[in-house]
């Protein structure tokens, strides 16, 4: 069983009944409505938004905080990352495991998109760090077949990803309104591998008043500097031993800005597209560098700005995304 969570479980007596002590004696932890249900049995798996919403109001009677996890499954160590720091920061974690067909365009890998929901549960239940999967189906989410009602936020879902892949952006912001709907989770907890995604949903976030924290955490990468994904399965040999020269490039960008001086977005943006030129497997799609408040393009970086440099490249079939956030020392 893992333990990675007695310690926050003990650090709250005023929510748990029974002592460490008594845990470790072997007292039934099941007579304890504030025991994280992770520690005690694999995740449930709930399909139907009225059984989640039912659930999520269990929890909410007995006082318990909520995180959100919304993936679209295929799980690797960066959902379990988000998965994780969820179970440090709410009682419950929900992870929702959903294939969003309104942010797939017609010509993009919706139907050939992984779907492994009974290896995601097992992974869920080994780090012991969720509570429930939910998995809804397309009906369950779109219930009207097709969708009149759509979330959009203004201009930052135009640039970078959002002008090679229209409506992709729409997509994301309504199915994850949807999910704060169903699950009302003080937390929800993304990653900064899609940053774009990231800066929108906690646009959104505010400017709707859910009441929801919007948290991101750091990519997690593979030793070589690669930016785990669900699409890296998608990789030849040799397109895998090429792809870390994505991050690289990035990097190179950021020295130059943080330890070189460089100011101008368009030499950045350039020095990147050099840095991915040299690479035969690489077919860039995008790089752009945008201010993260508004996702809108910069000519000049200003001292003490904080700015998105992001890409997007195809190698083979595989389209990979990556980005660095950096901040633009004062003078
Ligand atoms: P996805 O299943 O690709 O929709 O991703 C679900 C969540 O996991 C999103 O918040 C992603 O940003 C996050 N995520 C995906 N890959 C990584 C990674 N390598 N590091 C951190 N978070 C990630």
């Amino acid at each position: 069983m893992p333990r990675t969570r007695y310690p926050k479980y003990i650090r709250d007596p005023g929510v748990a009944l029974l002592s460490f002590a008594e845990i470790a004696r072997g007292a039934d932890v099941s007579s304890d409505p504030h025991f994280p249900e992770s520690l005690m049995m694999p995740p449930r798996v709930i399909h139907g938004t009225t059984a989640m919403r039912a659930w999520t109001h269990k929890q909410r009677e007995l006082g318990l905080r909520i995180a959100l996890v919304p993936t679209m499954g295929a799980l690797h160590d960066g959902h379990l990352a988000l998965a994780r720091k969820a179970a440090e920061l709410a009682d419950r974690v929900v992870v929702s495991i959903f294939v969003n067909p309104t942010q797939f365009g017609p010509e993009e890998d919706f139907d050939a998109y992984p779907r492994t929901l009974d290896e995601d549960r097992a992974c869920l239940e080994r780090e012991g760090c969720c509570d429930v999967v939910f998995a809804p189906s397309v009906s369950e989410m779109y219930p009207m077949g097709e969708n009149l009602t759509w979330v959009t936020v203004d201009r930052m879902g135009e640039q970078l990803c959002g002008a090679v892949r229209p409506g992709h952006f729409r997509g994301v912001t309504t199915v994850v309104a949807k999910l704060f709907a169903i699950v009302h989770p003080e937390v929800a907890v993304f990653g900064l591998k899609d940053a774009q995604q990231f800066f929108i949903l906690r646009r959104m976030t505010r400017e709707m008043g859910f009441g929801t924290e919007v948290v991101g955490l750091p990519t997690v990468r593979e030793p070589d500097g690669l930016a785990l994904s669900s699409r890296n399965r998608y990789l030849t040999p040799e397109e895998r031993a090429a792809a870390p020269g994505l991050y690289r490039a990035l990097e190179e960008a950021k020295v130059s800005v943080v330890a070189g001086g460089e100011r101008d977005a368009r030499s950045i943006v350039t020095g990147v597209i050099s840095g991915l030129t040299v690479i035969p497997e690489c077919r860039m799609d995008y790089v752009q560098l945008v201010d993260t408040d508004d996702l809108q393009p910069i000519g000049t970086l200003e001292p003490g700005q904080r700015v998105l440099l992001a890409l997007a490249a195809f190698f083979g079939k595989a389209r990979l995304i990556d980005n660095v956030i950096i901040e633009v020392p004062p003078i």
